[in-house]
């Protein structure tokens, strides 16, 4: 499956903060994939800076790209630029390699990374939306870790 890596972590957020995920009105397969990560620690993600999974059936997948619009930002306009923007710098500092294959659990475990960086990867988002999002983060890991019992560094 192929995933964005700001996908797996918005998944794991909304497991922390107990948001029951339902089919959203733009028909995208998001509360699918959080359902298969849900149930499966060891599903083979490769990660990419392109559409993903989660966009199958987006009414805003357009030609493999995406055509929606943020407002939250001064500096990007477009979501498909800012995605691509964000999930290299997570890529960065979580060290992914985008050539190998990786799995929830794998991800998890290195999860510390994108939570020690947390304000500075979202730098340009409001910083209370920051902080509340790894609190999620923090408790949808230590949720995911627990159902699945594996360890986890956080
Ligand atoms: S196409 Fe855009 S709006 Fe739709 S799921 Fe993908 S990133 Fe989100």
């Amino acid at each position: 499956m192929n995933i964005r890596i700001h996908h797996f972590f918005d998944i794991i957020r909304d497991f922390g903060s107990g948001k029951k995920i339902t089919p959203h009105s733009n028909l995208h397969a998001y509360h699918i994939i959080a359902e298969q990560i849900l149930k499966n620690s060891d599903i083979e993600f490769e990660i990419v800076v392109e559409s993903d999974a989660v966009c199958k059936g987006c009414i805003h997948l357009e030609n493999s790209l995406c055509d929606d619009t943020i407002s939250h930002r001064k500096d990007f306009t477009m979501k498909e630029d800012f995605n691509n923007y964000l999930d290299k710098r997570i890529i960065d500092i979580c060290g992914i390699e985008l050539s190998e294959k990786y799995s929830p659990k794998l991800l998890c475990k290195i999860a510390n990374r994108y939570i020690e960086n947390i304000e500075f990867i979202y730098e340009g988002n409001n910083l209370e939306h920051t902080l509340l999002r790894k609190e999620n983060v923090i408790k949808g890991l230590r949720y995911y870790s627990q159902k699945h019992r594996f360890k986890i560094d956080i």
